[in-house]
């Protein structure tokens, strides 16, 4: 295991190198930095390993479980939330485990050495089950606004690559099958919350030597630049000139601009050449601009926080300066402020709202089991507001009738 905490090319920018071979040489010259999520993230972590040692392991007794849980409660970040995600993820490991016919190996925070298939790779394995002839890695995810699927994944392949590694001598031929899962509990869509691929261990192997080329260009300073989606976490991608040309070259949108067949009649029987500009776009023209337009848009958030970040450190942004943003009136002591109206004369019932809890609180509140048996039968998911989305997004397509029907069956019912 490498000293160095970090590692050129890591398993969980994995994405990024595979794709964009310049960027982790490139990203050296940007400091590493945290945020407020990225903490809460590491805190929950924290609270998932403890629950996963206590149960699985005797690694600690409850009297060290509890002093080390009451330590993380008083991180100023902690939040009643992650008692609940953390426990979603443990109890999925619960029935996975539950699944085999004999207990199987657990362990949590399992560091992997990865130098086989990537110069000074490492990684850190959230949860390693190994039960029957599957070797299963899960990974816990706190995010919520943007969905990581396990399908494809290379920094949960690396992590089993890892975890193969380790543990393949002692159980020699009998890991057959590898499972990567990804927990995450607080992603908008229900199907995106936990995620599974498995392959064989001949496959994930041959995906491993697959990437090795590939990481030794990532390492050696002779990567290429290549823009897309996994710009999206790299440290540069505010100031990357190869993404800024991929997107100031505005004259390729009229490559957007398909000829449909009957402007190409139109030209013809004009006798003009080129590319014909019809009035109204078609809806091809629409589709591809649409894609094209949602990249610019997160190029540009970027170069706005950027921006924002330089001028209050007080660089120059010529054209550009920041201001206060809108803000809202508060109370500076909410129950102060509302005992002072009671005593007013005004009905405590006309100053506090009485509001249900969510079914997300109130199934935290019950425990899934009870929820689910008591008032289960009261609770329907209706399909959502159509929205707009990529066709490579894997929910499936909306369906108009379907939802039409769902729309009258509950007025009937209700
Ligand atoms: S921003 Fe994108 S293109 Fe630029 S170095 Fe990072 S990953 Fe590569």
């Amino acid at each position: 295991m490498p000293a160095n905490l970090h590692a050129i090319l890591s398993a969980s920018s994995a994405e990024r190198w595979l794709n964009c071979t310049a960027a982790p040489r490139y990203e050296e010259q940007f400091p590493e930095t945290t945020s407020e999520y990225a903490e809460e993230g590491r805190l929950t972590h924290s609270i998932c390993e403890l629950k996963v040692l206590k149960k699985f392991t005797t690694a600690i007794n409850q009297r060290t479980y509890t002093n080390r849980l009451n330590k993380l409660k008083k991180d100023t970040r902690y939040a009643e939330e992650m008692e609940r995600t953390s426990d979603i993820y443990l109890e999925h490991l619960t029935e996975k485990a539950m699944g085999y016919d004999a207990p199987p190996l657990v362990n949590a925070e399992v560091k992997v050495d990865l130098t086989d298939y990537i110069p000074e790779g490492f990684g850190t394995c959230d949860c390693v089950m190994i039960g029957g002839d599957t070797l299963d890695i899960t990974d816990y995810k706190h995010g919520k606004g943007v969905p990581v699927s396990a399908v494809n994944n290379p920094q949960m392949r690396l992590y089993a690559l890892g975890a193969l590694i380790k543990y393949e001598p002692f159980y020699g031929g009998m890991i057959k099958n590898v499972r990567t899962t990804i927990i995450q509990p607080r992603a908008m869509s229900e199907d995106d919350r936990i995620t599974s691929e498995t392959l064989s261990v001949a496959e994930l192997k041959a995906w491993g030597e697959s990437i090795k080329p590939i990481a030794q260009k990532a390492y050696s300073g002779f990567g290429e630049f290549k823009s897309g989606e996994h710009c999206r976490f790299c440290r540069g991608r505010a100031q990357c000139r190869a993404r800024s040309e991929t997107y100031t070259a505005l004259e390729d949108f009229k490559d957007a601009l398909l000829p449909t067949p009957e402007n190409l009649a139109q030209v013809e029987q004009d006798g003009q050449d080129g590319i014909p500009t019809p009035a109204v776009l078609t809806n091809a023209e629409i589709g591809d601009l649409l894609t094209r337009g949602k990249s610019i848009l997160a190029w540009y958030n970027d170069l706005e926080n950027y921006a924002l970040g330089a001028v209050l450190k007080g660089e120059d942004i010529p054209g550009w300066k920041a201001v206060a943003g809108r803000s809202n009136r508060t109370f500076t002591d909410q129950d102060a402020a509302l005992a002072s109206v009671i005593a007013s004369g005004y009905d405590e019932a006309l100053v506090y709202e009485r509001k249900p809890k969510t079914l997300t609180a109130l199934e935290s509140l019950m425990g899934k089991k009870e929820f689910a048996e008591k008032i289960g039968a009261f609770i329907i998911k209706p399909p959502g507001k159509p929205t707009l989305a990529p066709a490579s997004d894997k929910r499936e397509p909306y369906n108009t009738a379907t939802a039409d029907f769902t729309g009258v069956t509950q007025e009937v019912l209700f």
